[in-house]
């Protein structure tokens, strides 16, 4: 069970440098219960340590895994270019303790994207070789037809690989809409997929990463604390 000193423990959790932190605390910002801890150097138990930091409540966190309902529009790079970056949706101190997204979604795509700052997770997560599904929901710009369908789960070529890549599973849920299940997260995987099968995505969005599905109060831009063993049971 790790005993911390307080002004420690908030730097841990992403309110900035050790001194910054002892100011928060000493000008009477930080909260626990309903007392104001103004003693930056007090022992804290830190495992399901409660606290407020201008009245806005955290838990203690060892390492922060979050679930974000991406909206269109946002960039998941830590530097966007044309749009605003995903991380602009998340407050400050989850920011500042290096949480980033777990793969990409392209900027147009709106739906599941897990975030956080445990690196090993995020490799779990990635490495080809775990094969984690990824479930999408596709809106296509033509009717979907049996062999669009076959071709996706049987599998198709992309330009820059000669091997042939296939969808872990695919259904028709109406003439213009699929649900498609991808095990890899190569460049637009999906766009390119369904052009290679003769047809053309015009809404992409994403509803489950592993064991983990978008919870349907999630609103777009909203995020939400989640445990990694509620994605991968198996981590
Ligand atoms: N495949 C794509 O083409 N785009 C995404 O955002 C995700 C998967």
């Amino acid at each position: 069970m790790p005993r911390l000193v307080f002004e420690r423990l908030i730097q841990q959790q992403g309110f900035g440098s050790r001194k910054e932190c002892r100011s928060l605390i000493r000008h009477g910002h930080v909260t626990v219960g309903d007392e104001t801890w103004d003693d930056p150097f007090v022992e804290v138990e830190a495992e399901g340590f409660r606290f407020r930091v201008h009245g806005e409540e955290w838990l203690w966190r060892p390492s922060a895994y979050l679930a974000l309902h991406k909206p269109a529009g946002y960039e998941c790079s830590r530097n966007p270019i044309h749009h605003s970056g995903v991380l602009s949706l998340l407050p400050q101190p989850l920011i500042n303790r290096g949480v980033q997204p777990v793969g990409r979604l392209d900027e147009d795509t709106t739906g599941l994207l897990l975030l956080t700052d445990d690196g090993q997770f995020i490799h779990a997560l990635t490495s080809p070789r775990r094969e984690v599904p990824k479930v999408y929901e596709v809106t296509l710009r033509h009717p979907a037809d049996e062999a669009q369908i076959k071709a996706l789960l049987t599998g198709v070529v992309l330009h820059d690989d000669p091997e042939t890549i296939k969808a872990a599973a695919c259904e028709a849920l109406d003439s213009h809409r699929l649900r498609l299940t991808l095990t890899g997260g190569r460049y637009h995987q999906v766009k390119r997929m369904v052009a290679a099968a003769g047809n053309r995505v015009e809404a992409l969005h994403r509803s489950a990463v592993g064991a983990f599905t978008l919870p349907p109060g999630l609103a777009p831009g909203q995020w939400q604390w989640i445990t990694p063993e509620e994605v991968s049971p198996l981590t």
